[in-house]
């Protein structure tokens, strides 16, 4: 695998899966632009890591759920690096709570950053993609929108409405040389599950066929190798990287 003639973007780069893509991107050789909201700090980190690796790297704070900073974000990116070859749609939240009790804010919110952040940033990076024919857009769905998860209806439905969206584009844009796909994790040991009290972490460790939540760097490898010229003729899929947990119990 070979990405050092590519120009990445990743977003929600700082921190959890999006600085290990991040990373891993770099090490195969990829220039990263390193998004984030809010504070600058863990990108600026993850930015300074891969300049030691002797990669260029920029951080890019945007709130990808707002238009006029996504454009922001890919405008830079072209402006600083001629060009961008790769999205990596990462970034993403939880509100979590009984339907009946999920206030319209919560969905409106997990909805506006894990969905319309979706479509807005593949858009942005449509033009230049179609323009130089080659473009990977990969998305960080989850098997929640593929089985549902009691007090995620906010979530499940975003990451469900990604595989939907992925579908979409892939079959808009094949013909000008971009693929879309998106990674279905299951439970990876992030900030995100962090949140989960220890008995329900280790429930659902127990249901795990391969014995261990997922590590960031699981995830990684498959965005790279999509992102790569060896996957060229896989578009429109969802890649499950979930230790076995979705198949089920017998
Ligand atoms: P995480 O540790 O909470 O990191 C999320 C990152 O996204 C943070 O860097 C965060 O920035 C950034 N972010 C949040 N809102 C943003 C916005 N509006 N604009 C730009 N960046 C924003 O989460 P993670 O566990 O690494 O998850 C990464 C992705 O994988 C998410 O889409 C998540 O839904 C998905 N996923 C995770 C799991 C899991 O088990 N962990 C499973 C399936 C899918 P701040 O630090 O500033 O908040």
């Amino acid at each position: 695998m070979d990405l050092s003639e590519r120009v990445a973007i990743v977003t929600g780069g700082g921190r959890g899966i999006g600085r290990a893509i991040a990373i891993k991107l770099a090490e195969v050789g990829a220039t990263v632009v390193v998004n984030d909201v809010g504070d600058s700090k863990p990108a600026d980190e993850v930015a300074e890591e891969i300049s030691k690796m002797g990669r260029q790297s920029m951080v890019a704070l945007a709130d990808v759920s707002q238009s006029t900073e996504v454009t922001s974000l890919v405008d830079n990116t072209v402006e600083k690096y001629g060009k961008v070859d790769i999205l990596v749609n990462n970034a993403g939240i939880t509100r979590d709570q009984l339907i009946m009790r999920m206030s319209d804010d919560d969905w409106d919110k997990v909805l506006g950053i894990n969905l319309k952040g979706v479509f807005l940033c593949s858009k942005a990076v449509l033009r230049p993609m179609m323009k130089q024919r080659w473009g990977r857009i990969i998305s960080i769905s989850s098997i929640v929108g593929l089985i549902g998860n009691a007090g995620q209806a906010n979530y499940a439905s975003a990451k469900a409405g990604i595989i939907g969206l992925t579908r979409t584009i892939a079959k808009e844009v094949a013909s000008r040389g971009i693929t879309a796909n998106a990674i279905a994790p299951g439970f990876i040991d992030t900030a995100m599950t962090q949140q989960l009290p220890e008995e329900r972490r280790q429930e659902l460790i127990n249901q795990i066929p391969l014995g261990s939540l997922g590590t960031p760097r699981d995830i990684a490898e498959v965005v790279a190798f999509l992102a790569s010229e060896e996957a060229r003729y896989i578009t429109g899929q969802v890649i499950t990287v979930d230790g076995g947990i979705s198949l089920g119990k017998l």
